[in-house]
């Protein structure tokens, strides 16, 4: 929000050769930033929130209401006994475009359809071919039938999808998904042509620490490492507020760290990797191992509920060795916040939760841990920071304030 001061801001911009276009632009930003933030406002009252000028604001407003980004939502309830006429409300128009979000899992295709605030209009859930060719076609074909189960939805103006293994930022292609048998599959620009608008790819965990700190427990936090648990592992790194995107993008994949030689085979064809001592799909193999195949299936919460006290061992122990794997790179990325979790196997496992701080604690530099936060996340991460990928790519008047460099 501009500060009252803001005319006084806009006339040190003209001063300094800023574009009076420009100048224009941002004070729309603020007023829409207003309207999504504080919810309808009238005129009057986005002159207090905004510092700007009547004339300012109404001509900001009426360059609002022409592009459809504000609408009127209603009048101001009036006290009784006061005088004058009721101001017209003006509420951000946030179904004016749409946004499709899509998380591949083991065996099939979620889709979501947000508006602009990031608010579900509707989702399907189907199962969907791994083939490349197959995927995409599927997909678009999906994504085009849950668009037309919202009538009077705007037009989708940007998409975001969610796809496990490495993936090169720079591209958006699948650079290797072995058990999918992906290898170099363009997925943005295959996504694009089919659905002519904006794709965004990511991988869950960059989609996780994103949820987490748009709209969870690392909102405020700038330098954040966010650990996805889930069958696999995967890091998620934020740095001074940016998605760390590394050379390729291909950042994350703490799961395939080789801490063992030579180790169990691990599913991406090596041995040895972290995943196969600590990843829920060890966690689960271990469980059925332990206590036959009642125990198959079951979370990091359930396991941690059967109070058995060989399961409990085996837990402790992999928390411990993620821990310690964690705990190289809280040394490294000398993060404020350690977050676990962002997935249903591990959302409200309080005692491995414990576990695993305990043993990043012990095994980071004094100097990196000493105001080290923890935190465990819930199980929407993901969602929540895939919707915030694809509202970045949406026209500019559209966009979250808030922006990660996605
Ligand atoms: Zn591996």
């Amino acid at each position: 929000m501009l500060s009252p001061g803001s005319d006084v801001q806009l006339r040190k911009s003209r001063a300094s050769g800023v574009s009076s276009a420009s100048v224009r632009e941002h004070n729309a930003l603020s007023v829409i930033a207003i309207l999504r933030e504080h919810g309808p406002a009238s005129r009057a009252d986005l002159v207090r929130r905004s510092g700007l000028t009547r004339p300012t604001v109404d001509a900001i407003v009426e360059s609002l209401l022409a592009d459809a980004v504000v609408a009127h939502t209603g009048n101001q309830t009036v006290p009784p006994g006061a005088k004058g006429r009721p101001g017209q409300l003006l509420g951000f128009n946030a179904g004016r475009n749409t946004a499709v979000v899509c998380r591949s899992r083991r065996d099939r295709l979620e889709i979501r359809l947000t508006d602009a605030l990031g608010y579900t209009l509707a989702e399907v859930a189907a199962p969907i071919d791994h083939t490349p060719e197959a995927f995409f076609r599927e997909a678009a074909e999906h994504i085009s039938h849950l668009v037309s189960t919202v009538p009077g939805a705007g037009p989708v103006a940007a998409a975001s999808v969610l796809i496990p293994g490495l993936i090169n930022r720079r591209t958006g292609a699948s650079i290797s998904h072995p058990p999918w048998g992906w290898a170099d599959v363009p997925v943005q620009a295959a996504l694009s042509k089919h659905l002519q608008i904006p794709v965004t790819v990511l991988n869950h965990a960059s989609a996780a620490v994103v949820g987490e700190v748009a709209h969870g427990a690392g909102y405020g936090h700038e330098d954040v490492l966010m650990v996805l648990l889930d069958f696999g592992v995967g890091v998620g790194v934020l740095t001074g507020g940016a998605l760390l995107r590394g050379a390729d993008g291909a950042v994350g994949e703490l799961g395939h760290s080789r801490v063992e030689r030579p180790g169990r085979l691990c599913v991406c064809g090596r041995s040895g990797c972290l995943e196969t001592v600590a990843s829920g799909r060890f966690i689960q193999e271990e469980a059925v191992r332990i206590g036959g195949e009642s125990s198959a299936g079951r979370t990091l919460a359930e396991l941690s509920a059967l109070s058995d006290r060989r399961v409990d061992l085996m837990l402790a122990g992999a928390a411990d060795r993620l821990g310690l794997a964690v705990s190289g790179l809280v040394n490294v990325l000398n993060p404020s916040i350690v977050i676990l979790g962002g997935t249903e196997f591990a959302a409200g496992a309080e005692r491995f939760f414990d576990s695993f701080r305990r043993s990043v604690q012990e095994n980071s530099l004094p100097a990196n841990a000493a105001n080290l936060e923890f935190a465990l996340a819930g199980k929407d991460s993901e969602w929540s920071g895939a919707t915030h990928a694809a509202l970045e790519h949406m026209p500019a008047r559209l966009r979250p304030r808030q922006s990660f460099g996605i």
